[in-house]
């Protein structure tokens, strides 16, 4: 039994760039050497986002390669990246794994992937590397992936992935119910990207045969109707960061981390905590209405928004926004949101619900203000609020827009639900007990670390 050199292989978005990166520092923990694989694109942005000092990146070596798109093409547009990333990323994939293993010292002998980069697993068996299936989102959202071929049978989705019928569905008890429009794959911003993320999807539930095993960050209590279905997943989650939040995380900007001392200053459970991740954008009719409501409920805001979060609005509006209401707010770009969570002051989490941010809230106790933007973040809402009960939905009014009066009755709403309250308790408790010596997802990485110190 011996450690091995694991190539690491997320799917090139900030969502998917830290769960790998936190299991990649377990991994470290039990002494397998970690080289980590970016985007030439995001590898720059990781490194000029690292903490000064660089932070503690001891046994991971961060490498990158091209993605295949221009400069200034955007790298938001699923679709598009996609098909750059996949026609040129086997290749470089490919001589990485050669050149490192000529060397004949400290051979690749496994690769980790992110489940979405199967199209490379035949071309890593064929190079003699061992894979590993690494799924980031619900283990119900690779459900529905793997049930495709059934749903297409049963006239619930065409042969391209759209809706045939207009319904909800929900595939097993216990798990989430989703409208058959808003399938992760159809939901992805521009709809000229669908084809191509369909078809990615398609073929990589097809890959995952190629792997030894499939880990999901995710724990076997609130996924239970999704791991009765498919008895051959291994919940390892949720991942945690080191308890010093001191080891990087592969953060695409740089964290702000003078919002830690400014939340010190607040009570006990007072404060509204507002992020919708790295991908999401409000129109700024949207913004505006969602930040006159913050102020109306009359609590401490601490928000997220990143540069790129609104289009049209001016720097004007947001620094007046802010010198009115300087007592009691904080915007900042990036947060270190897993240590804002994690903070006493911090009472509710106004979220998009992508799954990590999900995890991040329930295993710190936090009830959701749910507010998907795209792709599986419907799903996770679903998750929330018709099956663990641990938050509410951002309702729109006829225009469209969820509105300023809104915001604030849901912020009351939420916090003063005792039943929701008591849910967010029992989720905090499922999933520390999970992460604890004999939980399941820990005896789970235990079986996993194994497998892969095999000679
Ligand atoms: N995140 C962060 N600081 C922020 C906002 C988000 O560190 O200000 C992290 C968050 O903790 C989570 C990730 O970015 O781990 C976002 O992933 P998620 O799946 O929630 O959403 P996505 O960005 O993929 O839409």
């Amino acid at each position: 039994m011996a450690p091995a050199h694991v190539l690491i292989l997320p799917f090139p978005y900030q969502g998917h760039v830290i769960p790998l990166m936190e299991l990649s520092h377990s991994l470290v923990e039990h002494g397998f050497k970690v080289t980590f694989v970016n985007t030439e694109f995001n590898h720059a942005r990781v490194l000029q986002a690292l903490p000064n000092e660089g932070g503690n990146l001891k046994g991971i070596n961060l490498v990158s390669i091209p993605d295949g798109l221009l400069p200034g093409e955007d790298r938001n547009d699923l679709g598009l990246m996609t098909e750059g990333f996949t026609k040129v990323m086997p290749g470089h994939l490919e001589e990485l794994i050669r050149e490192n293993n000529e060397k004949g010292e400290d051979t690749i002998k496994w690769l980790i992937a992110d489940q979405s980069m199967g199209w490379f697993f035949p071309i890593a068996k064929k190079m003699g590397v061992r894979i590993a299936c690494f799924w980031p989102a619900s283990t119900a959202c690779l459900a529905i992936n793997l049930l495709i071929p059934k749903l297409i049978e049963e006239g619930v989705l065409d042969e391209k992935g759209w809706p045939k019928r207009e319904e909800m569905l929900q595939i097993a008890q216990k798990m989430p119910h989703i409208h058959t429009s808003q399938m992760a794959w159809n939901q992805i911003g521009d709809p000229r990207g669908q084809p191509t993320i369909f078809k990615l999807v398609t073929d990589n539930t097809k890959y995952m045969e190629l792997a030894e095993v499939t880990v999901c960050n995710s724990f076997y209590e609130i996924e239970s109707g999704a791991y009765t279905l498919f008895t051959n997943l291994l919940p390892i989650g949720p991942l945690l960061p080191d308890s010093k939040f001191n080891k990087p995380l592969g953060l695409f900007w740089p964290e702000d981390s003078t919002c830690m001392s400014w939340l010190d200053q607040q009570p006990p459970k007072s404060v509204v905590y507002v992020a919708f991740g790295s991908l999401a954008i409000f129109s700024e009719v949207q913004f505006k209405e969602l930040a006159h409501g913050l102020v109306l409920t009359g609590r401490p805001l601490l928000w997220v928004v990143r540069p790129d979060f609104t289009t049209g609005l001016s720097k004007e509006w947001v620094d007046d926004f802010l010198e009115a209401n300087k007592e009691k707010c904080r915007i900042v770009s990036w947060a270190p949101q897993q240590q804002v969570l994690a903070h006493e002051s911090v009472a509710c989490f106004m979220s998009h619900c992508g799954w990590n941010s999900t995890l991040e809230g329930l295993r710190n106790g936090l009830p959701f203000l749910c507010w998907p933007y795209f792709t599986d973040q419907f799903m996770n809402q679903s998750y929330i609020c018709n099956v663990w009960g641990n938050g509410m939905k951002m309702e729109t009014d006829e225009s469209g827009i969820v509105s300023r009066e809104r915001v604030k009755d849901r912020v009351e709403e939420l916090l003063a639900s005792e039943e929701i309250a008591k849910k967010v308790q029992e989720l905090k408790e499922f999933a520390a007990r999970n992460l604890s010596i004999g939980g399941t997802s820990y005896q789970n990485f235990k079986r996993f670390v194994n497998l892969m110190m095999e000679e």
